[in-house]
């Protein structure tokens, strides 16, 4: 099948607008008579949800939580992305496009990418419009921060419960609807299949994750809005129920599925304590923005430091090795994730890692308390404060600012960050690859539409921090509702689409059988013993680091997991009662197909991009050699500016990496 992306003729700066004249539309008194099926009310789907219904769709909403609140959306926590230039600091529509292409190591979607920087600035104010409380700087103004891989602050937050509030605002967008019974919420229901008739997506078989009962819905379009599957590694900062369920069973009934291999490894997450852990935390990159990352410089205080007999705090600004901003100094600690992270890992493989698995380095605030504090006893006419005062009018800056996270960082690891420096390291955090959508956000399968974290468009080999929320609602709120009625222009008169259908029939057979089964198999092992090994080997051999052979061992060792699963897995208790080790035994099982896809995506690209390096031969002082095929994608937007494909050249130098240039026209 040859892939069309469907993307508008013309200028990128007007190919947005020029798609929205030029489309099908849905007259209001038509809308009443359509049906759209949204999976997931994340802040993609929420939104989507919600604007969907606004625009008079009769929406039904699916989410394995209790509530819309609860999804994985909740626990973003720095912030959200916007063009609005409201520090005057050089923003533009064009730099966050031109950022978010460089941040993915130019392998996004650049129209779709033009468009979200676009739509970025409604976002805020329709959030500010729906109540969603900002932070806002002394004037009453809205504030922002800095994200890395950026010269410019233009991320807008709430403290670090981002993600809480923007969800709130679009939990109480789709209540209206839902009080007015244009969204109908089908809360603990969990999707399980997509009924593909005559070639387009007309439904879904969900079960009642409550009652176990398997239930038939209709309707003229779906709507994927699962979220990520960073999950497949067992460890990561995904919420614990993220799954790539929805988005693999599409992809089996024939939507393609893009990039699976591309994850983000985030740089500032707690280190992992030891092997009965079952999730990792993330620290916010806003921290970035006020921490300096270090690691000692020598390995005596290394050892030291690990068996206790010193303290980091006793190392003089000389033992200390800041390489952040030693090796990139334009951006200093707020590079882009990809660097960080492999920046970290380089120098814990080379024995700098601070605590007993010598996987972690530091996030210190010291230097921003004594800068605040000076700054604050100048505000507060102090005359000659003493280091203690500057340091506690410091501390009260940054608890204001990053309060939440430095409670959760203590209540996890049993240290007072305020006294001594954090200990990060990089964990999996995102999926920037996914379901394959057109411009329209429209997968392979006609009427099959996925948005926000479960598509694979935007984010290229690595997602830019506080991406990821700008562009779920950018999906939801500003882009599927224009481009989703282009297709159901069509439907206007096809009517109700019934459930009796051999499609349907099928479908609920095959999700019923495979319940059954789960059941009645009474093997040995339980599904998070399968879960945890698939983690195993996704980090170790499909993780940072990869290298053909150990790709090669990845799919064979994951196929044998796989067939260890079907026969052993034991499920306790019954499929009619809410049974949490079920509904897992279905999604580890997609996981363990994912995971040999992911795998062999991993082998074909003979690349390093993103988080991950591709360690391909010994150079000859026998270390591995990471390749990077640089790529141009579209020649038009980076002609005018090789300057900066030199300094990404020079990055890379750093991490002794090999840069192949292509060129594309
Ligand atoms: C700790 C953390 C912090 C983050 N902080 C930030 C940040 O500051 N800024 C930023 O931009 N991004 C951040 N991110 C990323 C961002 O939170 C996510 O990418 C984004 O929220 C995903 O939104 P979504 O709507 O696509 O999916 P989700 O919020 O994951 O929602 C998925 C929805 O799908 C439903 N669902 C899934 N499968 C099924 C199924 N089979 N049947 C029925 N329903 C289903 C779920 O119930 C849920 O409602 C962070 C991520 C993490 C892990």
């Amino acid at each position: 099948m040859a892939l069309d992306s469907k993307i508008q003729k013309g200028p990128i700066k007007d190919k947005w607008t020029d798609y929205k004249n030029h489309i099908n539309l849905v007259n209001p008194a038509n809308k009443r008579h359509i049906d759209v099926i949204v999976v997931g009310t994340g802040l993609a789907g929420g939104s989507a949800s919600a604007t969907l219904a606004e625009l008079g769709y009769n929406v039904k909403a699916f989410a394995y939580q209790d509530s819309p609140r609860r999804a994985h959306s909740i626990a973003a926590q720095g912030g959200i992305n916007a063009a609005k230039n409201y520090q005057g600091d050089g923003d533009s529509t064009y730099r966050l496009f031109y950022d978010t292409v460089k941040g993915g190591d130019y392998r996004s979607r650049e129209a779709n990418v033009y468009r979200l920087a676009e739509v970025s600035a409604n976002i805020i104010d329709q959030c500010v419009a729906q109540g969603v409380p900002f932070a806002r700087d002394y004037g009453g103004l809205l504030d922002n921060r800095s994200f890395g891989g950026v010269l410019v602050s233009r991320t807008f937050y709430a403290k670090g419960q981002t993600g809480q509030q923007l969800l709130l605002g679009a939990y109480s967008a789709m209540n209206r609807q839902i009080a007015r019974g244009k969204i109908e919420m089908f809360n603990r229901h969990e999707m399980l299949d997509v009924v593909v008739v005559d070639g387009k997506a007309r439904g879904i078989i969900a079960r009642n994750l409550v009652t176990g009962e398997i239930e038939r819905h209709s309707a003229h379009a779906v709507v994927i809005a699962s979220g990520g599957y960073g999950n497949v590694y067992f460890l990561s900062t995904n919420a614990m129920g993220s799954n790539v369920t929805a988005g693999w069973k599409v992809h089996k009934k024939g939507a393609y599925f893009a990039n699976p291999c591309y994850t983000q490894i985030h740089p500032t997450c707690i280190p992992r304590s030891g092997d009965y852990q079952s999730k990792l935390t993330l620290m916010s990159e806003s921290l970035r923005n006020d921490g300096r990352i270090w690691v000692p410089k020598n390995l005596d205080d290394v050892k030291a430091i690990r068996e206790g007999s010193k303290k980091p705090t006793e190392l003089t600004e000389d033992q200390r090795d800041y390489y952040l901003e030693r090796r990139y100094p334009a951006f200093g600690n707020l590079v882009p994730r990809d660097v960080a992270s492999r920046a970290a890992k380089e120098r814990c493989d080379a024995g700098y890692g601070v605590n007993a698995t010598g996987e972690a380095v530091y996030l210190d605030f010291a230097a921003s308390f004594e800068r605040y504090g000076k700054e604050q006893a100048k505000i507060q006419n102090i005359l000659n404060p003493s280091e203690a005062k500057i340091k506690e009018l410091g501390q009260e800056i940054v608890k204001a600012k990053y309060g939440n996270l430095f409670q959760m960082y203590e209540k996890i690891v049993d240290e007072n960050p305020y006294e001594t420096p954090m200990m990060i390291y990089p964990a999996v955090h995102y999926t920037m690859g996914g379901v394959w959508v057109d411009y329209n956000l429209m997968t392979t399968i006609p009427g099959c539409y996925a948005i926000g974290e479960a598509n694979f468009s935007d984010h290229g080999a690595n997602r830019l921090g506080a991406s990821a929320l700008m562009q779920g609602l950018a999906d939801g709120y500003f882009v599927l509702p224009y481009t989703i009625g282009d297709y159901l222009a069509d439907d206007i008169r096809t009517g109700k689409i019934s459930t009796e259908s051999s499609e349907f029939e099928a479908a609920e057979k095959e999700v019923t059988e495979r319940i059954e089964f789960f059941i009645n198999n009474k093997g040995t092992h339980s599904v998070d013993y399968y879960h945890k090994k698939l983690g195993k080997i996704m980090w170790d051999k499909c993780g940072m680091s990869r290298n053909a052979e150990g790709l090669e061992i990845a799919i064979e060792e994951i196929s044998a997991l796989r067939k260890d699963f079907w026969q052993h897995v034991n499920v306790p208790g019954t499929s009619t009662e809410y049974n949490e080790q079920l509904a897992k035994a279905g999604r580890v099982a997609d996981f363990l197909e994912l995971g040999e896809l992911f795998a062999k995506d991993a082998l074909v690209r003979e690349e390093s991009a993103g988080g991950h390096f591709r360690e391909e031969h010994q150079t000859e002082d026998g270390e591995a050699k990471r390749i990077k095929e640089f790529q141009f994608v579209s020649a038009w937007e980076y002609k005018g500016e090789p300057k900066d494909a030199v300094l990404h050249k020079e990055e890379l130098a750093y991490e002794n990496i090999e840069v192949k240039e292509r060129s594309y026209k």
